[in-house]
C-alpha cells in the first residue's frame, strides 16, 4: 500500500492525500489558495489518474479540502465521494458558489484586460461544479461501514465545522489503520462540538496550522464588543470576511449575543453573499455538529442565528448599493482571506478610510491578501489597482476554528500507543516543523513532514 501526498505538503491548503492498495482511494479533494506558484497547480493536469480513483472521503466540505472535486470530475472520475451528510450539504452550496466566483472572476478580468490569458476561462463552471455533486453518498458519523471488500470506514466527529470528520479507514487484509484527522476542531468551542477521542491507528496524518502557535485566551467577545463599538462612534462600517454559510453563523451567533446584552448598538448585518440560502436549515437538520440549542432555531425570534436587524444580500444591485450606505454597518462576506469575491470590491472602498475596521475571523495562508492585512500591509493590490491601508484591521484569531498547538499535543495524549508512523500536514512548514519538536519531546513518536508528491510504502 503506497500513501501519496498530493497537497497540504508542507503548505496549508490543496489537501489531496493518495492510496494506492488494490483500488486507488483519495482523502480529500481540495483547491490549492494563496500564492500564485501553489494555485498555477489548480490548472494543472491531476498528477495521477482521476479515473482510477474508485472512492474520495472528505473530511470536510472548506474548499481547500473539497474545491477540486468538479476538476477530478472533470478529468473522468467516475467513482463515489463518502462524507457526512452536513459536509455533503455544504458542499453543495460551496462546490457551486465557487464555481460562480470563478466564472465572475473570469469575467471580471475579461472586461478590465488585467488576465494574461485572452480570453481568461474559470477554473470551473458553476454548472460544473452542480454536476460532480452526483457522486456524493452520505455516511452518518460513528457508523462503520464497507466501501467493499478491501476497505471499511468510520466517520468521528472532529469539531471545526458542521459536519467535520476524522476519516478512520481499516484495510480488511493485513488490518492496517489509518487516521486522517483533516482539520481539527477545538475542545472547548461554545459553537461547534469537539473533536472525538481515538485511541490507537497505525499511521496518522494530522494537520497543523496552528502548529507554531497558541491561541489567546482572551474571550473573542470583548474584542468584538471593543472594536463595533469603537468603529461605529466614528461611524465607521466593520468589514468581515468570511465566508457567508457555516463561519459566519459563528459570527452572527456572537453579535446576537452582544446585541441582547446591549453591548453593542443594534447595527444593520448584512451578509452580502449571492448564495440564496439562509444556513439555519443546515444547522437545524443536524443539531448532532453543533452546541446550538435545536429548539431555538425552529423559531425566528430565538433563532441565535438571526438577529432582528440581519439582512442577506443576494443580486449584486443589492450588492452595489451597500457600498453608498451612509451609517454604521457591519457587512459579513467572502472570502474569507480576501483572495476574491465581494469583499474585494468593500475592500476597496473601505481600506483607505481610518473611520473604518476589517476583522479577520479565521486563519489567513501565507500570499493571501487577508495575511498581508493582518501583518500590517500599507497598501494592497484589487484587481491591478494598488489600495492604501488606512482602515483599522484586526484580526481575532480565538475565534479560530483550528486546534492549537497545545491541543494538538492534548488530543494526541489519548493515543495508547505510538501510530508507527505520523505525517504532518496543512501547515506551513514552520508550523509543521515546530509542531514535529513537540511531538518529538512530548510523545517521542516518529513523524514525517512530506513533500509534494512524496509518496510512502506502508509495510
Ligand atoms: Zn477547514
Amino acid at each position: 500500500m503506497r500513501l501519496t501526498f498530493y497537497g497540504a505538503a508542507e503548505t496549508v491548503t490543496g489537501s489531496k492525500f493518495l492510496i494506492e492498495n488494490k483500488n486507488n482511494f483519495l482523502i480529500d479533494c481540495g483547491l490549492f489558495q494563496g500564492p500564485k506558484e501553489l494555485r498555477i497547480k489548480n490548472w494543472e493536469d491531476p498528477p495521477f489518474n482521476a479515473r482510477a480513483v474508485k472512492a474520495v472521503f472528505l473530511t470536510h466540505a472548506h474548499i481547500d479540502h473539497s474545491g477540486y472535486i468538479p476538476l477530478l470530475v472533470k478529468n473522468g472520475f467516475t467513482g463515489k465521494i463518502l462524507s457526512t451528510e452536513a459536509t455533503a450539504e455544504l458542499c453543495s452550496i460551496l462546490l457551486p458558489d465557487s464555481g460562480h466566483l470563478h466564472e465572475e472572476d473570469a469575467r471580471y478580468a475579461n472586461k478590465h484586460g488585467f488576465s494574461k490569458h485572452s480570453p481568461a476561462l474559470p477554473l470551473y463552471t458553476e454548472a460544473e461544479a452542480r454536476s460532480s455533486l452526483r457522486f456524493f453518498e452520505t455516511y452518518p458519523l460513528e457508523t462503520t461501514f464497507s466501501v467493499n471488500d478491501e476497505i471499511d470506514v468510520t466517520f468521528h466527529p472532529a469539531g471545526h465545522i458542521l459536519g467535520a470528520c476524522l476519516v478512520e479507514l481499516k484495510f480488511k487484509v493485513g488490518k492496517k489503520k489509518l487516521l486522517f484527522t483533516g482539520d481539527l476542531g477545538r475542545p472547548h468551542s461554545s459553537f461547534m462540538i469537539k473533536p472525538a477521542k481515538i485511541t490507537e491507528t497505525d499511521y496518522l496524518v494530522i494537520e497543523s496550522t496552528y502548529g507554531n502557535r497558541q491561541h489567546s485566551d482572551e474571550d473573542a467577545r470583548d474584542r468584538f464588543e471593543k472594536i463595533v463599538n469603537e468603529t461605529a462612534a466614528k461611524g465607521g462600517t466593520i468589514l468581515i470576511p468570511s465566508f457567508a454559510v457555516e463561519r459566519a453563523q459563528e459570527v452572527i451567533y456572537l453579535l446576537r449575543q452582544l446585541k441582547e446584552k446591549k453591548k453593542i448598538p443594534d447595527l444593520p448585518i448584512y451578509v452580502n453573499s449571492p448564495l440564496t440560502i439562509n444556513a439555519t436549515e443546515i444547522f437545524r437538520k443536524h443539531p448532532e455538529g453543533h452546541k446550538i440549542n435545536p429548539r431555538l432555531l425552529t423559531d425566528h425570534a430565538t433563532n441565535p442565528l438571526e438577529c432582528g436587524n440581519l439582512h442577506f444580500v443576494q443580486d449584486s444591485e443589492a450588492s452595489k448599493k451597500l457600498s453608498g450606505l451612509k451609517f454604521p454597518a457591519i457587512i459579513i462576506s467572502g472570502s474569507g482571506m480576501a483572495e476574491g469575491g465581494r469583499i474585494l470590491h468593500h475592500l476597496k472602498q473601505k481600506l483607505p478610510e481610518a473611520r473604518n475596521a476589517v476583522v479577520f475571523v479565521g486563519f489567513q495562508a501565507e500570499g493571501t491578501r487577508g495575511r498581508a492585512l493582518t501583518e500590517g500591509a500599507e497598501s494592497i493590490k484589487i484587481h491591478g489597482e494598488v489600495i492604501p491601508v488606512r482602515a483599522r484591521i484586526e484580526h481575532i484569531d480565538s475565534l479560530s476554528a483550528h486546534a492549537d498547538y497545545r491541543e494538538i499535543l492534548t488530543w494526541l495524549s489519548n493515543f495508547e500507543k505510538a501510530p508507527r508512523m505520523t505525517y504532518i500536514v496543512h501547515g506551513e512548514l514552520k508550523a509543521a516543523e515546530s509542531l514535529q519538536d513537540k511531538i518529538k519531546s512530548h510523545l517521542g513518536w516518529k513523524t514525517t513532514i512530506p513533500k509534494y508528491g512524496e509518496g510512502f510504502d506502508l509495510a
